[in-house]
């Protein structure tokens, strides 16, 4: 996840997927984590069964710097994306991988600007908890204030489209599966 300069070769530094609600909807804290810190550090960690922080990170700079680098938690010291890998292990070149960040990201700012249109809202929330929420309204006959049904719908479907294909993005050059 967010990384300085000279450790991720500035590709986390042009991408921020994993830490701004794209690809994860939270972040697990892991045995030796100091949960005490994280929380004085403005990581607003949840008590569930397991404790827990929502993305968009809290941490995530504009410039998709991590402010708590030093500290940051085990699952964010741990995970390498697909595309890292790639990069690392010399499979892929860099500006091959910057165009894919740069195509991810374009096509998060569609799903997002879509959600928007479907009267939601809520920017602090992972993408995908906010379209299961678009969905849930939908499914229950709810049509977004200010909208027709005809343009309610369309915009729904066209939204539906644009998850599924980030989705299919993340699945193929970002989740820590074989390229
Ligand atoms: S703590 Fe840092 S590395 Fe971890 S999710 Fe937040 S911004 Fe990303």
């Amino acid at each position: 996840m967010a990384t300085e300069p000279d450790q991720g070769e500035n590709l986390c530094l042009q991408c921020g997927l994993c830490c701004d609600g794209t690809l994860f909807r939270d972040v697990e804290i892991q045995p030796g984590d100091d949960a005490a810190k994280l929380r004085a550090l403005g990581l607003p960690l949840r008590n569930d069964a397991v404790a827990r922080f929502p993305q968009p990170c809290a941490a995530l700079c504009p410039e998709l710097k991590c402010r708590v680098y030093a500290d940051r938690p085990a699952r964010c010291q741990q995970f390498e994306c697909t595309l890292f890998k790639a990069v690392a292990a010399k499979k892929m070149e860099f500006p091959a991988a910057l165009k894919t960040i740069r195509q991810t990201r374009q096509q998060a700012v569609k799903v997002r600007q879509l959600l928007r249109e479907m009267g939601d809202m809520g920017e602090s929330i992972a993408l995908a908890k906010r379209f299961k929420r678009v969905k849930r309204k939908f499914d229950a006959g709810e049509i977004p204030a200010g909208l027709d049904t005809e343009t309610a719908y369309d915009g729904f479907a066209e939204l539906s489209l644009a998850v599924h294909e980030l989705d299919l993005r993340l699945r193929a050059k970002f989740y820590p599966d074989p390229m």
